[in-house]
């Protein structure tokens, strides 16, 4: 078997995968390669769930890609016969009038709004009694702001890899699984990738290996990324007939003007074989230095305090203790966007870092995204995602 092909996708995850799919759909020759079998649960992508949504308060540069997105998971759900994503609805909860904070963004309920009005996204900015007689879920204290998108609700992560990988497979895309690269060199014609001991060739990289990118891009391009741990928890709630799809939202509540006053959660899915509601909040400032060192046992106080930070006088159906934890893994850009094209020295490298605690929504379409960066070159770059205005970002 040749070990040459046109693109060699290192990293088979959220965005790796879809950047597979893409190629062979695109009939470009790719070889992808992973340390793991994907999916797994030892990078960004694990979990059952992600949220989605289609105003973006992030941004509204983010908003073609996540509709662009939802095509594609209804494309493979076609394809497939699998289940990848439930449009349950997504609620928005923002405190003091939707001034909170969320993924580096204030005002993000106002920044929701403004992108659902600006992108004709069908949505509802329901009053405090409006929400409490829908979603009496909910303790809500009266000062929110709630925004409400019947068109988001969650996506189905393992499934989507799964998914990618299966048609990409299909559509004659090579896979190495189970091997681990190990040294990237752009030589005058392509790239040179030593992987699991065989030596790979390729006119271009795309190179989405998650939290240890920086690791293996080798330069310090991509220093001002962080790594932080980030903790999933799964609550058996009394009534889980209160907390079923249809019954009960994906949702984010930001209840205070701290970037860690904040918390989100799903319905129960309803074909994982469980009745279990996964919230989790998130850590936006202890860093992580090494992916390989990862703490993957979650502790019984982190569910206590997540529970007590958060679900108490907040959502009185969720008691302790949890039933089971997990732990993954953000990679943050200072400014919460994605770092998505070459970095520098290194053109024949298109990095795709697409997490800062936001990406999985955005995967199908930055995979996309990332082939046109091969096929079409800077013309089909997103300014905001350069790699390069890293180095001009004050490190913290
Ligand atoms: C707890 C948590 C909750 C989140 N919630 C949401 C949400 O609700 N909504 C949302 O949109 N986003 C969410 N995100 C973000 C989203 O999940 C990530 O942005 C996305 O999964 C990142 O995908 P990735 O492809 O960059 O990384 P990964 O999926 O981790 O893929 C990286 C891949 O690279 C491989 N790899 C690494 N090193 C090597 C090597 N040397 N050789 C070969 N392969 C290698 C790994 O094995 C892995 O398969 C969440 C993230 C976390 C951690």
């Amino acid at each position: 078997m040749s070990n040459t092909a046109d693109v060699i996708v290192i990293g088979l995850g959220a965005a790796g995968s879809a950047a597979l799919y893409q190629l062979a759909r695109a009939g470009i020759s790719a070889i992808g390669i992973d340390r793991w079998e994907p999916p797994h649960a030892m990078g960004s992508s694990h979990g059952e769930t992600r949220i989605t949504r289609q105003a973006i308060g992030e941004g509204q540069v983010y908003v073609p890609l996540v509709l662009r997105s939802h095509e594609i998971w209804r494309e493979l759900e076609r394809e497939t016969g699998q289940r990848l994503f439930e449009a349950c609805g997504v609620l928005i909860i923002g405190a003091e009038g939707g001034a909170a904070m969320h993924h580096s963004r204030s005002g993000f309920v106002l920044n929701t709004i403004a992108a659902a009005q600006a992108h004709a996204i069908e949505h509802d900015v329901l009053s405090i009694e409006e929400t409490r007689a829908r979603f009496p879920q909910f303790a809500l204290s009266g000062d929110e702001l709630v925004y409400f998108e019947p068109g988001g609700g969650f996506v189905y992560p393992e499934r989507c890899i799964a998914a990618q990988l299966a048609m990409a497979r299909k559509l004659g895309a090579r896979m190495e699984t189970g091997s681990q690269v190990t040294a990237i060199t752009e030589t005058p014609g392509g790239v040179t990738v030593q992987a699991g001991g065989a030596t790979y060739h390729a006119g271009n990289v795309i190179l989405a290996g998650g939290a240890w990118t920086p690791g293996l891009v080798g330069s310090n391009g991509l220093a001002p990324l962080t790594l932080r741990r980030q903790v999933l928890h799964w609550f058996a709630p009394e009534r889980p007939q209160d907390f079923a799809v249809g019954t009960f939202p994906a949702f984010i509540w930001l209840h205070g003007n701290h970037p860690e006053d904040s918390f989100y959660g799903f319905p129960i899915p309803d074909d994982l074989g469980h009745a279990l509601v996964k919230v989790a909040d998130e850590n936006q400032s202890r860093a992580t230095a090494d992916p390989d060192q990862l703490d993957r046992d979650v502790r019984p106080e982190e569910a206590a305090e997540m529970h007590r930070d958060h679900l108490v006088g907040r959502i009185p159906g969720l008691t302790l203790p949890q039933v089971r934890s997990a732990a993954c893994l953000y990679t943050c850009a200072p400014d919460a966007d994605f770092v998505i094209g070459p970095v520098d020295g290194m053109e024949r490298i298109t990095v795709v870092s697409a997490c800062s605690g936001h990406g999985f929504k955005h995967s199908a379409a930055v995979g996309e995204h990332a082939v046109r960066l091969i096929t079409e070159g800077p013309a089909a770059a997103i300014p905001a995602f350069d790699p390069r205005r890293l180095s001009a970002i004050p490190q913290p």
